[in-house]
């Protein structure tokens, strides 16, 4: 009976070495497949994360997906992403085309509002804080009219990258020489956003304001950041005034929202 139960033991004791085994190699498995669906879910190479995102996968696993940066953004550019949308489900991005992150907020409040730091809003404060220093130093006796608020805006939409703008050298219209009339998306795009000149703070649509451009440059002139980011220049190829994209592109996607052709000429390649 002795020798019995002990066959016993052995035997069970082998069957859950091998169910443990077979678990840890299906936790295992499990988890390769979640690395390998995160990284395949980012299936819209278009679709930019909200300013201040940390890398991507560290992201995914750290969104709660509460939806507070959705709320808060004052243009709505920023979603959550429905299943099969072509990032993480439930994850916030921002789809340019349709709408841009416009800066309009002035104070990367989704970012602010991240309550998992996944939009990590330090460097940002960092960043606002040393430009304020500077600009105060720099004033000397004059300190007084530094307006910090707008010194800290300033620098802390400068630093924002949330990917680089890429010009389609093939359909762009002014690689071609061409200009722009009218109405840059139709009269029905709901897009807003808050155009450099303009003097009122809050955004307005696109689909009311009208262009006329002997050479198209809309990604140019409604760039919010200005020629830190993108400016004009003559092609080497055929000497055509064309966009060029610098270092200070913040990859807002303003440029990608407002270009008129049909489909968009300038993308921004997330970072
Ligand atoms: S606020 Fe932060 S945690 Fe919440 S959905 Fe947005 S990125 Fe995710
Ligand atoms: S707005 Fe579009 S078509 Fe016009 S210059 Fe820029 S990329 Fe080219
Ligand atoms: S070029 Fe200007 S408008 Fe376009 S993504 Fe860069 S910062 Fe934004």
């Amino acid at each position: 009976m002795e020798k019995k139960d002990s066959g016993l033991n052995r035997r069970n004791f082998l069957k859950s070495g091998l169910v443990a085994t077979g678990a840890l190699a299906l936790a295992g498995a499990g988890a390769f497949m979640l690395d390998r669906n995160t990284a395949q879910a980012r299936v819209r190479p278009d679709f930019l994360r909200p300013p201040g995102a940390i890398n991507e996968k560290d992201f995914i696993y750290g969104c709660i997906k509460c939806g507070l940066c959705v709320q808060i953004c004052p243009v709505q550019a920023i979603k959550l992403a429905k299943a099969g949308e072509g990032v993480a489900f439930g994850t916030p991005y921002i789809n340019p085309r349709i709408q841009a992150c416009d800066f309009s907020c002035d104070a990367l409040q989704c970012v602010e509002t991240c309550p998992t730091a996944v939009l990590n809003f330090k460097p940002f404060k960092e960043a606002g804080l040393a430009a304020v220093e500077k600009a105060t130093q720099e004033a000397g006796a004059d300190f007084a009219k530094v307006n910090p608020f707008e010194v800290q805006k300033v620098a802390m939409k400068q630093i924002v990258r949330m990917g680089k703008a890429r010009v389609n050298t093939e359909t762009c219209l002014a690689h071609h020489g061409l200009g722009f009339k009218g109405v840059s998306r139709g009269t029905d795009f709901r897009g807003i956003y808050r155009a450099p000149e303009s003097a009122d703070a809050s955004a307005s649509p696109l689909a009311e304001k009208q262009f006329d451009r002997e050479v198209c440059n809309l990604c140019i002139t409604e760039c919010p950041i200005g020629p830190k980011a993108i400016v004009q220049e003559p092609s080497r190829s055929n000497g055509n005034l064309v966009p060029k994209v610098l270092d200070g592109c913040t990859g807002c996607g303003v440029c990608v929202m407002v270009c008129p052709t049909r489909e968009t000429s300038i993308i921004v390649e997330p970072s």
